[in-house]
Protein backbone atom coordinates (compact mmCIF):
# COMPACT_ATOMS: atom_id res chain seq x y z
CA UNK A 1 0.00 0.00 0.00
CA UNK A 2 1.20 3.36 -0.95
CA UNK A 3 1.01 6.12 2.03
CA UNK A 4 0.82 9.69 2.35
CA UNK A 5 2.40 11.44 5.01
CA UNK A 6 -1.35 12.23 7.04
CA UNK A 7 -0.16 13.88 9.72
CA UNK A 8 1.61 16.62 7.42
CA UNK A 9 -2.12 17.88 6.92
CA UNK A 10 -3.54 17.41 10.40
CA UNK A 11 -3.71 20.55 12.18
CA UNK A 12 -1.24 21.27 15.17
CA UNK A 13 -3.88 21.64 17.81
CA UNK A 14 -5.39 18.68 17.21
CA UNK A 15 -2.03 16.81 16.82
CA UNK A 16 -1.50 17.80 20.62
CA UNK A 17 -4.74 16.33 21.79
CA UNK A 18 -5.73 12.84 22.24
CA UNK A 19 -9.26 10.96 21.84
CA UNK A 20 -11.83 11.70 24.41
CA UNK A 21 -11.55 8.61 26.42
CA UNK A 22 -14.96 7.00 26.57
CA UNK A 23 -14.27 3.41 26.29
CA UNK A 24 -17.34 0.69 27.42
CA UNK A 25 -15.62 -1.08 30.00
CA UNK A 26 -16.82 -4.09 31.01
CA UNK A 27 -18.50 -4.25 34.54
CA UNK A 28 -21.25 -5.73 36.63
CA UNK A 29 -21.78 -2.23 38.53
CA UNK A 30 -21.49 1.15 36.32
CA UNK A 31 -20.97 3.84 38.46
CA UNK A 32 -18.41 5.88 36.57
CA UNK A 33 -20.26 8.36 34.10
CA UNK A 34 -22.61 9.91 36.18
CA UNK A 35 -25.92 8.41 34.46
CA UNK A 36 -28.87 7.65 36.31
CA UNK A 37 -29.04 4.15 37.81
CA UNK A 38 -32.76 3.43 37.20
CA UNK A 39 -33.15 1.30 33.51
CA UNK A 40 -35.58 2.91 31.37
CA UNK A 41 -36.62 0.88 28.65
CA UNK A 42 -37.75 2.65 25.48
CA UNK A 43 -41.08 0.62 25.86
CA UNK A 44 -42.03 2.03 29.03
CA UNK A 45 -41.34 5.60 28.01
CA UNK A 46 -43.32 5.18 25.13
CA UNK A 47 -45.05 2.18 23.09
CA UNK A 48 -45.57 3.17 19.86
CA UNK A 49 -43.09 5.69 17.43
CA UNK A 50 -44.96 7.30 14.65
CA UNK A 51 -43.12 9.49 12.09
CA UNK A 52 -41.90 9.41 8.53
CA UNK A 53 -38.30 8.28 8.13
CA UNK A 54 -38.23 9.31 4.26
CA UNK A 55 -38.16 12.95 5.93
CA UNK A 56 -35.53 14.99 7.57
CA UNK A 57 -36.07 15.77 11.07
CA UNK A 58 -37.46 18.90 11.86
CA UNK A 59 -34.53 21.54 12.17
CA UNK A 60 -35.87 23.55 14.86
CA UNK A 61 -37.16 20.74 17.09
CA UNK A 62 -40.31 22.38 17.69
CA UNK A 63 -41.90 19.70 19.30
CA UNK A 64 -39.34 19.03 21.89
CA UNK A 65 -38.59 22.70 22.37
CA UNK A 66 -42.37 23.61 23.25
CA UNK A 67 -42.08 20.77 25.80
CA UNK A 68 -39.05 22.07 27.19
CA UNK A 69 -40.90 25.69 26.91
CA UNK A 70 -44.08 24.30 28.73
CA UNK A 71 -41.68 22.00 31.31
CA UNK A 72 -39.56 24.52 32.71
CA UNK A 73 -41.42 28.08 32.11
CA UNK A 74 -38.96 29.28 28.99
CA UNK A 75 -39.99 31.09 26.22
CA UNK A 76 -39.95 28.75 23.22
CA UNK A 77 -37.76 31.53 21.49
CA UNK A 78 -35.04 31.17 24.03
CA UNK A 79 -33.88 27.16 23.43
CA UNK A 80 -32.31 25.62 21.27
CA UNK A 81 -31.54 21.97 21.12
CA UNK A 82 -28.30 19.91 21.11
CA UNK A 83 -27.08 16.72 20.19
CA UNK A 84 -25.83 16.63 23.97
CA UNK A 85 -24.80 19.55 25.81
CA UNK A 86 -21.37 18.73 24.19
CA UNK A 87 -22.34 19.77 20.81
CA UNK A 88 -23.87 22.67 21.87
CA UNK A 89 -20.62 24.00 23.85
CA UNK A 90 -19.01 23.16 20.49
CA UNK A 91 -21.23 25.46 19.02
CA UNK A 92 -20.15 28.12 21.36
CA UNK A 93 -17.03 28.15 20.65
CA UNK A 94 -17.16 27.87 17.43
CA UNK A 95 -19.43 30.96 17.24
CA UNK A 96 -18.06 33.42 19.65
CA UNK A 97 -13.97 31.68 19.56
CA UNK A 98 -11.25 32.29 22.46
CA UNK A 99 -9.96 32.99 24.92
CA UNK A 100 -12.27 30.80 26.51
CA UNK A 101 -12.17 30.61 30.31
CA UNK A 102 -13.01 28.39 33.01
CA UNK A 103 -11.89 27.20 36.40
CA UNK A 104 -10.31 24.23 36.74
CA UNK A 105 -10.92 21.16 37.61
CA UNK A 106 -14.08 20.83 36.06
CA UNK A 107 -15.54 19.20 33.00
CA UNK A 108 -12.83 18.73 30.82
CA UNK A 109 -14.74 19.44 27.54
CA UNK A 110 -14.55 23.43 27.73
CA UNK A 111 -10.93 22.78 27.17
CA UNK A 112 -10.61 19.68 24.47
CA UNK A 113 -12.94 21.89 22.13
CA UNK A 114 -11.70 25.15 22.57
CA UNK A 115 -8.26 23.33 21.90
CA UNK A 116 -9.75 21.15 18.62
CA UNK A 117 -11.07 24.50 17.48
CA UNK A 118 -7.52 26.61 17.96
CA UNK A 119 -8.76 28.76 20.34
CA UNK A 120 -6.65 30.67 23.38
CA UNK A 121 -7.98 28.58 26.83
CA UNK A 122 -7.49 30.52 29.99
CA UNK A 123 -7.55 28.14 33.03
CA UNK A 124 -8.09 29.37 36.92
CA UNK A 125 -7.27 26.78 39.32
CA UNK A 126 -10.23 26.38 42.06
CA UNK A 127 -9.01 27.55 45.83
CA UNK A 128 -8.62 24.45 48.45
CA UNK A 129 -12.61 24.76 49.47
CA UNK A 130 -13.11 24.09 45.14
CA UNK A 131 -15.09 27.37 44.78
CA UNK A 132 -13.13 29.87 42.50
CA UNK A 133 -10.53 31.53 43.48
CA UNK A 134 -12.55 34.99 42.81
CA UNK A 135 -9.31 37.68 42.19
CA UNK A 136 -7.41 35.69 40.05
CA UNK A 137 -10.78 34.75 37.77
CA UNK A 138 -11.76 38.73 37.71
CA UNK A 139 -8.22 39.62 36.93
CA UNK A 140 -8.38 37.01 33.76
CA UNK A 141 -11.96 38.48 32.74
CA UNK A 142 -10.12 41.98 32.86
CA UNK A 143 -7.20 41.52 31.50
CA UNK A 144 -7.33 38.96 28.74
CA UNK A 145 -10.93 39.83 27.47
CA UNK A 146 -12.42 36.06 26.94
CA UNK A 147 -15.40 36.02 24.45
CA UNK A 148 -16.62 32.65 26.73
CA UNK A 149 -16.58 31.78 30.54
CA UNK A 150 -18.08 28.39 31.63
CA UNK A 151 -19.00 27.67 34.81
CA UNK A 152 -20.49 23.74 36.13
CA UNK A 153 -22.42 24.72 38.82
CA UNK A 154 -22.84 21.63 40.34
CA UNK A 155 -19.37 21.49 39.43
CA UNK A 156 -18.09 18.21 38.29
CA UNK A 157 -15.88 16.39 38.89
CA UNK A 158 -15.90 18.39 42.22
CA UNK A 159 -19.40 18.05 42.75
CA UNK A 160 -19.88 21.05 44.61
CA UNK A 161 -21.92 24.68 43.99
CA UNK A 162 -19.70 27.84 43.51
CA UNK A 163 -20.94 30.74 45.56
CA UNK A 164 -23.57 32.21 44.12
CA UNK A 165 -22.30 35.61 45.23
CA UNK A 166 -18.94 35.41 42.89
CA UNK A 167 -20.95 34.07 40.02
CA UNK A 168 -22.91 36.83 39.94
CA UNK A 169 -20.10 39.01 40.22
CA UNK A 170 -18.09 37.71 37.32
CA UNK A 171 -21.78 37.89 35.17
CA UNK A 172 -21.77 41.80 35.68
CA UNK A 173 -18.01 42.10 35.53
CA UNK A 174 -18.11 39.90 32.04
CA UNK A 175 -21.16 42.05 30.68
CA UNK A 176 -19.30 45.18 31.14
CA UNK A 177 -16.64 43.78 29.16
CA UNK A 178 -18.97 41.51 26.44
CA UNK A 179 -18.05 38.53 27.48
CA UNK A 180 -20.60 35.52 27.59
CA UNK A 181 -21.20 33.44 30.41
CA UNK A 182 -21.99 29.91 30.37
CA UNK A 183 -23.45 28.39 33.66
CA UNK A 184 -23.82 24.55 32.81
CA UNK A 185 -26.39 23.30 34.72
CA UNK A 186 -25.84 19.56 34.27
CA UNK A 187 -26.52 18.62 38.16
CA UNK A 188 -29.44 21.47 38.54
CA UNK A 189 -32.00 18.87 38.98
CA UNK A 190 -29.85 16.97 42.03
CA UNK A 191 -29.02 20.55 43.91
CA UNK A 192 -30.62 22.02 46.35
CA UNK A 193 -29.88 25.94 45.13
CA UNK A 194 -32.54 27.53 42.84
CA UNK A 195 -30.36 28.33 39.70
CA UNK A 196 -29.20 30.77 37.48
CA UNK A 197 -32.38 30.96 34.99
CA UNK A 198 -34.02 34.18 36.93
CA UNK A 199 -31.31 35.84 36.14
CA UNK A 200 -31.68 35.79 32.29
CA UNK A 201 -33.85 38.57 32.87
CA UNK A 202 -31.38 40.82 34.21
CA UNK A 203 -28.15 39.57 32.01
CA UNK A 204 -28.18 39.37 28.20
CA UNK A 205 -25.01 37.96 28.33
CA UNK A 206 -26.10 35.10 30.37
CA UNK A 207 -26.77 31.43 29.15
CA UNK A 208 -27.72 28.22 30.71
CA UNK A 209 -26.93 24.50 29.47
CA UNK A 210 -29.05 21.83 30.66
CA UNK A 211 -28.98 18.42 29.43
CA UNK A 212 -31.29 15.06 29.82
CA UNK A 213 -27.98 13.09 30.05
CA UNK A 214 -28.36 12.89 33.84
CA UNK A 215 -31.89 12.36 34.58
CA UNK A 216 -32.21 8.78 32.83
CA UNK A 217 -31.43 9.54 29.61
CA UNK A 218 -27.83 9.77 28.45
CA UNK A 219 -28.61 7.41 25.60
CA UNK A 220 -30.62 9.82 23.82
CA UNK A 221 -27.93 12.93 23.41
CA UNK A 222 -30.09 15.77 24.29
CA UNK A 223 -28.90 18.93 25.59
CA UNK A 224 -30.21 22.59 25.74
CA UNK A 225 -29.16 25.86 26.12
CA UNK A 226 -31.39 28.98 27.59
CA UNK A 227 -30.32 32.48 26.85
CA UNK A 228 -31.77 35.46 24.68
CA UNK A 229 -32.74 35.22 21.11
CA UNK A 230 -29.95 37.27 19.93
CA UNK A 231 -27.42 35.06 20.79
CA UNK A 232 -29.24 31.97 20.08
CA UNK A 233 -29.16 33.47 16.38
CA UNK A 234 -25.54 33.96 16.57
CA UNK A 235 -25.34 30.29 17.26
CA UNK A 236 -27.89 29.17 14.38
CA UNK A 237 -24.95 30.23 11.77
CA UNK A 238 -23.35 26.95 13.03
CA UNK A 239 -25.59 24.63 14.10
CA UNK A 240 -26.01 21.98 11.63
CA UNK A 241 -29.29 21.82 9.98
CA UNK A 242 -30.39 18.32 11.32
CA UNK A 243 -28.71 18.08 14.45
CA UNK A 244 -31.17 15.70 16.45
CA UNK A 245 -33.01 12.63 14.75
CA UNK A 246 -36.21 12.48 14.35
CA UNK A 247 -36.13 9.67 16.67
CA UNK A 248 -34.58 11.48 19.30
CA UNK A 249 -37.26 14.44 19.11
CA UNK A 250 -39.96 12.03 19.05
CA UNK A 251 -38.44 10.32 21.99
CA UNK A 252 -37.55 12.95 24.13
CA UNK A 253 -40.68 15.50 23.96
CA UNK A 254 -42.67 12.02 25.06
CA UNK A 255 -40.50 11.56 27.80
CA UNK A 256 -40.94 15.69 28.88
CA UNK A 257 -44.54 15.11 28.47
CA UNK A 258 -45.91 11.79 29.61
CA UNK A 259 -42.80 10.21 31.57
CA UNK A 260 -41.76 13.46 34.07
CA UNK A 261 -43.25 11.73 36.98
CA UNK A 262 -41.06 8.98 37.08
CA UNK A 263 -37.92 11.34 36.13
CA UNK A 264 -38.74 13.44 39.27
CA UNK A 265 -38.93 9.97 41.48
CA UNK A 266 -35.94 8.99 40.11
CA UNK A 267 -34.18 12.25 41.23
CA UNK A 268 -35.53 12.32 44.83
CA UNK A 269 -34.07 8.79 44.91
CA UNK A 270 -30.56 9.59 43.88
CA UNK A 271 -30.47 12.53 46.24
CA UNK A 272 -31.72 10.52 49.03
CA UNK A 273 -29.03 7.66 48.29
CA UNK A 274 -26.25 10.29 47.87
CA UNK A 275 -26.71 11.50 51.41
CA UNK A 276 -26.28 7.75 52.36
CA UNK A 277 -23.43 7.29 50.33
CA UNK A 278 -21.79 10.31 51.59
CA UNK A 279 -22.32 9.46 54.94
CA UNK A 280 -21.41 6.00 54.32
CA UNK A 281 -18.04 7.10 52.59
CA UNK A 282 -17.38 9.53 55.23
CA UNK A 283 -17.54 6.88 57.93
CA UNK A 284 -14.90 4.73 56.19
CA UNK A 285 -11.02 5.41 58.10
CA UNK A 286 -8.71 6.48 55.04
CA UNK A 287 -11.27 8.10 53.46
CA UNK A 288 -12.04 12.40 52.96
CA UNK A 289 -15.06 12.72 51.09
CA UNK A 290 -16.23 15.92 49.45
CA UNK A 291 -19.82 17.45 49.95
CA UNK A 292 -22.26 16.84 47.09
CA UNK A 293 -25.14 18.59 45.56
CA UNK A 294 -24.88 16.37 42.11
CA UNK A 295 -25.35 12.95 41.60
CA UNK A 296 -22.02 11.78 42.01
CA UNK A 297 -19.15 11.76 45.05
CA UNK A 298 -15.47 12.96 45.12
CA UNK A 299 -13.28 11.49 47.57
CA UNK A 300 -9.48 11.03 48.07
CA UNK A 301 -7.73 7.98 49.39
CA UNK A 302 -4.14 7.35 49.63
CA UNK A 303 -3.80 4.40 47.34
CA UNK A 304 -6.60 5.81 45.16
CA UNK A 305 -4.93 4.12 41.67
CA UNK A 306 -5.29 0.52 43.32
CA UNK A 307 -8.36 1.06 44.85
CA UNK A 308 -9.62 1.91 41.64
CA UNK A 309 -8.24 -1.21 40.01
CA UNK A 310 -9.57 -4.04 42.72
CA UNK A 311 -12.98 -2.07 42.74
CA UNK A 312 -12.62 -3.29 39.17
CA UNK A 313 -11.55 -6.68 39.60
CA UNK A 314 -14.68 -6.67 41.56
CA UNK A 315 -16.88 -5.70 38.77
CA UNK A 316 -17.50 -2.24 40.62
CA UNK A 317 -16.60 0.61 37.89
CA UNK A 318 -16.11 4.07 39.13
CA UNK A 319 -13.62 7.14 37.87
CA UNK A 320 -10.12 7.57 38.29
CA UNK A 321 -9.54 11.46 38.85
CA UNK A 322 -6.03 11.21 39.69
CA UNK A 323 -4.93 12.52 37.13
CA UNK A 324 -6.47 16.12 37.87
CA UNK A 325 -6.97 16.21 41.72
CA UNK A 326 -4.21 13.73 43.63
CA UNK A 327 -5.61 11.08 45.04
CA UNK A 328 -9.12 11.29 44.02
CA UNK A 329 -11.95 9.03 42.58
CA UNK A 330 -15.03 10.01 41.56
CA UNK A 331 -18.67 7.61 42.27
CA UNK A 332 -21.63 8.15 40.63
CA UNK A 333 -24.19 7.50 42.72
CA UNK A 334 -26.34 3.97 42.35
CA UNK A 335 -29.20 2.12 43.12
CA UNK A 336 -29.84 1.76 47.29
CA UNK A 337 -28.50 -2.25 46.35
CA UNK A 338 -25.34 -0.61 44.32
CA UNK A 339 -24.19 1.62 46.68
CA UNK A 340 -24.32 -0.82 49.47
CA UNK A 341 -22.31 -3.19 47.48
CA UNK A 342 -19.83 -0.41 46.25
CA UNK A 343 -19.56 0.74 50.43
CA UNK A 344 -18.66 -3.04 51.55
CA UNK A 345 -16.54 -3.59 48.86
CA UNK A 346 -14.34 -0.61 49.48
CA UNK A 347 -14.57 -1.53 52.99
CA UNK A 348 -12.72 -4.69 52.24
CA UNK A 349 -10.45 -3.23 50.45
CA UNK A 350 -9.31 -0.61 52.53
CA UNK A 351 -9.09 -2.90 55.61
CA UNK A 352 -6.56 -4.78 53.60
CA UNK A 353 -4.38 -1.47 54.07
CA UNK A 354 -3.96 -2.17 57.78
N1 LIG B 1 -21.59 19.44 31.28
C1 LIG B 1 -21.10 18.78 32.33
C2 LIG B 1 -20.70 19.56 33.54
C3 LIG B 1 -20.97 17.39 32.31
O1 LIG B 1 -20.45 16.74 33.35
C4 LIG B 1 -21.39 16.68 31.15
C5 LIG B 1 -21.31 15.18 31.03
N2 LIG B 1 -20.34 14.54 31.70
C6 LIG B 1 -21.88 17.41 30.07
C7 LIG B 1 -21.97 18.79 30.17
C8 LIG B 1 -22.24 16.76 28.78
O2 LIG B 1 -23.51 16.26 28.80
P1 LIG B 1 -24.23 15.72 27.52
O3 LIG B 1 -24.42 14.26 27.76
O4 LIG B 1 -25.53 16.46 27.46
O5 LIG B 1 -23.38 16.00 26.31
Amino acid sequence: MKKFNLQSIVRDNIKKLKPYQAKEIPCRIKMDANESPFSVRLSEVIKEIDIPLNRYPDPEAMKLRKSISKRFKINLNNIMIGNGSDELIYYLILTFGGPVLYPIPTFAMYGIIAQSVGVQTLESKLDKNFDINEKEFIDLIKTKKPSLIFLSTPNNPTGNTFSSEKILKIIEIAYKRASIVVIDEAYHPFCSEKGFLPFLRDFDNLLILRTLSKIGFAGLRIGYLIGHEKILNEISKVRLPYNVDSLTQCIATYALDNFYSNIKRFIKEIVKEREILQRELSKLKGIKVYPSEANFILFKAKNSKEIYQKLMKSGILIRDMSANIKDALRVTVGTKEENAEFIKTLKNILEGYR
